[in-house]
């Protein structure tokens, strides 16, 4: 099984990726629209195939990336159907069962953070996925969309408690850079409702949080309650026109090179190598201009805002980090060429003063 814990800085909420490594099915638990480009390139980059999103709640601090997704990937959006939710293809009630490949998480409803709460486990009991309800020596909050902190209280000890003690429980969000627990960390460990502590405790604590309004709430709930759909202005997730260019985990945008070998004028190509690369025996592409990646940032006045810019090195190292100083100077239109003059030569591709 592929497993991948991603995380939003924004918003501090964690994704979760998990996929048969056979089949190569996915699903995504908890995407946040902000980080659709990153989820997609990694989950192109591992050649999964995304069948759903699944969200353990409507959030009040981020919008799901659930509806985008689907746009891009044709992935269906799963949701409990306590969650109130409209524009689903999939609503989930307790016990439910969501495949992927040969592995499947089961659904167990978790109300008390919201209403519709539900925890996904992992199908032999070894990770489990606890949304807003269980944290990292922590709970959700319970003073907001129905939350109620007794039906916290009881989700927890009779849905998460029971599952085995090593079962490794990952949770929506972590403020303090916490990761991963346990169910025996935190049945002795949690400071709201481990150990002796019971029911009265725990209400007693939840009543008396006196926690902030969330920032994002008069945004983040109605979005989330059509899963995501057209949340936010769509030109901010919209993809750079100026060539076709392929987004990378690493956060690089790379051009098509069969594009670039037919619109060499279109751009401005920067070779980033040292001058006796630049005039050696692999040659440079016609138009190429040498500047050498430890001057460029001294030197990016010399190059213009009226035409994109495309970094080229010997295999496309040193081009890739030549996009990010380039973008620090202010351009905002540049793009990496993968694979640099090794593989442009190897593609077949025009060469200018190169031996054969
Ligand atoms: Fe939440």
């Amino acid at each position: 099984m592929i497993f991948r814990q991603l995380f939003d800085q924004q918003s501090s909420t964690y994704t979760y990726l998990l996929a048969d490594g056979a089949t190569g099915e996915a699903v995504l638990i908890d995407p946040v629209f902000e980080q659709v480009r990153r989820d997609t390139a990694l989950i192109e980059e591992l050649q999964l195939r995304l069948l759903y999103t699944i969200d353990t709640h409507v959030h009040a601090d981020h919008v799901t990336g659930a509806w985008m997704h689907k746009q891009r990937a044709g992935s269906q959006i799963a949701i409990s159907a306590a969650s109130g939710a409209e524009g689903a293809d999939r609503y989930l009630t307790h016990g439910d069962f969501c495949p992927f490949g040969a592995r499947y998480l089961s659904v167990r409803a978790t109300p008390g953070h919201t209403s519709g709460c539900i925890c996904l486990v992992l199908d032999d009991e070894s990770m489990a996925f606890t949304g807003d309800c269980l944290l990292i020596r922590g709970t959700g909050r319970t003073d907001f969309q129905h939350g109620d902190p007794h039906a916290m209280f009881r989700a927890i000890h009779h849905q998460i408690f029971t599952l085995p003690e090593t079962c490794l429980l990952y949770p929506a969000h972590d403020y303090r850079g916490l990761t991963v627990t346990s169910v025996g960390e935190e049945r002795r460990f949690n400071p709201r409702l481990g150990g002796e502590l019971c029911e009265d405790d725990f209400t007693g604590y939840m009543t008396n949080l006196g926690l902030p309004h969330p920032k994002q709430i008069d945004i983040a709930v109605p979005a989330n309650l059509k899963c995501g759909f057209a949340a936010c202005d769509p030109s901010r997730m919209a993809e750079p026109s100026w060539a076709p260019l392929s987004y990378t985990f690493a956060g690089i945008w790379e051009i098509n090179a069969q594009w670039l070998e037919e619109n060499l004028r279109a751009v401005q190509i920067v070779d980033v190598r040292e001058p006796d690369e630049f005039n050696g025996p692999l040659g440079r592409i016609p138009e190429a201009r040498l500047i050498s990646l430890g001057e460029l940032a001294q030197r990016a006045g010399e190059l213009g805002q009226d035409r994109p810019i495309v970094t080229v090195c010997r295999a496309g190292g040193r081009s890739a980090q030549a996009t990010a100083i380039l973008r620090r100077s202010g351009f905002e239109a540049v793009a990496n060429l993968a694979g640099g003059m090794l593989r442009w030569r190897a593609e077949g591709r025009v060469v200018e003063n190169g031996s054969v």
